[in-house]
């Protein structure tokens, strides 16, 4: 890896650094204490917002949570249909548990007293990927994982070593970067020009894509395949996505493990729901928050849809920053740059999905795995490209079988709970009406035919007791997220710094898919804590 941009440079770094070592990161001073209701009203309880909140409550700021949909958590929900439950979103998440390296996520929950009310656990494996000619099953650990690659490609090892060596050294380089976007002014100056020389890895990957890191470490293009699979999280094909999310994120599950929570995501959210009350806190569901209040260019409070206001000095949204600008706050109150900038930067797409209750065991039939890939190609510019326009037949498919986790909560004895999930786009389907519920049934049964590539009963109605899907048009409902999109911005190497969870309204912040600590359960929650962290900042709190 480079290490070494050059010592002239390090020269005048090491000069401008020293000159600026006493100086403090420069925060906005707070907004007076009057009589405002809430310290912190939060938008939304994904759990962005949920976390924002808990971690704001537990440094004793008074929290109003208001949520649009009946129960929180947003994405990380479950429901149950015919005795059968089944996780709406969560397939596996990163950012540690109990007994790990306890960096990042775990700390946070620590830190905000949720790990009391939650279980979390470990999934057995990362996960089975499937592509022609290839089919392998890869650990939950490095040692494992690098085992399992070099078994099938002995003559890739040094390559197999060199990327598991950079994606520990990026993650280190974000972990000694966690608390740039605290610091304005000359601090942040001087942090960001020493990121060539303390950050060399992560400088040097930060514009490129997946595909140039796999070109760097691999020859094989089956073990490019298999090592990028997890691209289907991530919201864009190889060769358009930033390296940094695989780099971080393998480094974050195979270093700190692959979790899940006892009695699905909505246990986590509940769970922050617990803390936050404990806490002193307020949430109230089934509340749709359709105005933030101004004053004289700053947030003072929020209206409801039923015409309710509360007031308070600082307004976080777990929402898309869409709806943000210009439905809650205006865009006549954002600099032309800022809204430009929102309207440039291309989101990602949502997903598709069927939720299937079978009366048979996966397992006793020998269908012992977690998280199964199934790719009819390695390409992954035409996998991205087919299930965009709708053509399931030919895009790739995440098979989860929950009943494998060891979790009862799932199905009873006897009979199994799997989730099929492509990527999908908003535009593809019709508004909701007979049609659409007549596409949707169609492609349901392809997304299942797809599946059933590997688990043939799948498509045996006979042993289907619930099957169920959902569009972009469901996630829409549930979240508000525009388009249904659950991955915030796409993440291309052009735009993996997303938008900072700070915004032009000085006292309004944003924690969500959509801000700079990227997407999935874990990093939602980091949102969350780095908008209570920004508020913090300016309270005084440590
Ligand atoms: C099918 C699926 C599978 C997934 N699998 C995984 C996985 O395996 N691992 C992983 O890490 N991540 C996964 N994710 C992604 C993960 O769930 C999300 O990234 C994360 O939960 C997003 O959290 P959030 O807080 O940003 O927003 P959301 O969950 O979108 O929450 C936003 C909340 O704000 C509320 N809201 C919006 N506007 C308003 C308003 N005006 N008034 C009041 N309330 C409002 C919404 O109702 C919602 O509750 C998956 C997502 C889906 C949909």
């Amino acid at each position: 890896m480079a290490r070494n941009p050059g010592t002239r440079y390090a020269g005048i770094c090491l000069v401008v650094i020293f000159s600026l070592s006493l100086l403090a990161g420069c925060t906005e001073p707070k907004p007076a204490t009057g009589e405002a209701d809430y310290d912190v009203i939060i938008v939304g309880a994904g759990l962005g917002g949920l976390s924002a909140a808990a971690h704001l409550a537990s440094n004793s700021l008074k929290v109003l949570v208001l949520e649009q949909h009946s129960r929180v958590g947003g994405c990380a929900t479950s429901f149950e249909r015919g005795g059968f439950t089944f996780d709406a979103s969560l397939h596996e998440m990163a950012g540690g548990g109990p007994g790990k390296k306890d960096r990042g996520l775990y700390q946070l929950l620590k830190a905000c007293g949720v790990d009391r009310n939650v279980e979390l656990y470990e999934l057995p494996e990362f996960y089975r990927s499937i592509f022609p000619g290839v089919d392998i099953r890869l650990p939950n650990n490095w040692d494992g994982y690098k085992q399992a690659l070099k078994e099938e490609w002995p003559d890739e090892s040094a390559g197999i070593e060199k990327f598991h060596a950079i994606c520990s050294a990026t993650m280190d380089d974000l972990m000694s970067l966690k608390d740039l976007f605290r610091y304005r002014g000359l601090k942040a100056f001087a942090l960001k020009a020493l990121v060539p020389l303390r950050q060399s890895t992560f400088f040097t990957y930060k514009d490129k894509s997946l595909q140039d890191v796999l070109d760097e470490c691999f020859t094989h293009e089956d073990i490019k395949a298999v090592v990028s699979q997890l691209w289907v999280y991530y919201g864009a094909p190889v060769p358009d996505q930033s390296a940094l999310i695989t780099l971080a994120a393998t480094e974050a599950y195979l270093g700190d493990g692959i979790w899940h929570i006892k009695g699905t995501s909505q246990a986590l959210s509940d769970a922050y729901a617990e803390r936050i009350r404990e806490l002193g806190g307020v949430i109230e569901t089934g509340t749709l928050v359709t105005r933030v209040i101004m004053d004289n260019q700053i947030a003072t409070g929020v209206k409801t849809a039923t015409g309710k206001t509360y007031t308070a000095r600082y307004i976080i949204a777990n929402t898309d920053p869409y709806q943000l600008t210009f439905n809650l706050i205006g865009q006549e109150h954002f600099p032309q740059e800022y809204v430009k900038k929102l309207n440039d930067l291309r989101p990602a797409n949502s997903l598709f999905g069927v939720y299937l209750g079978l009366n048979i065991d996966l397992k006793a039939r020998g269908y012992t795995d977690t998280e199964i890939f199934y790719n009819p190609t390695t390409d992954t510019v035409a996998l991205h490209d087919s299930m965009m326009k709708g053509d399931f037949t030919r895009g790739a498919v995440a098979i989860t079988i929950y009943s494998n986790y060891g979790d009862p909560v799932y199905a009873p004895p006897g009979k199994s709970v799997v989730t099929l999930t492509g990527y999908s786009d908003y535009a593809f389907w019709p508004q909701e009406g007979a049609p659409y519920h007549a596409l949707k049934e169609k492609k349901v049964d392809e997304l299942v035919a797809l599946a059933a590539r590997v688990i043939p009963e799948l498509a045996e109605a006979k042993y289907v007791a619930v099957k169920e899907g959902f569009t972009p048009r469901t996630l829409k409902r549930f979240t508000m997220n525009r388009d249904g999109i659950v991955y915030g911005f796409y993440l291309s190497p052009q735009q993996w710094e997303k938008i900072p969870n700070d915004t032009p309204v000085s006292n309004v912040y944003i924690a969500s898919n959509w801000s700079q600590a990227w997407h999935g359960m874990a990093s939602a929650q980091v949102n969350g804590w780095r908008a209570a962290r920004l508020i913090m900042d300016r309270e005084g709190i440590n």
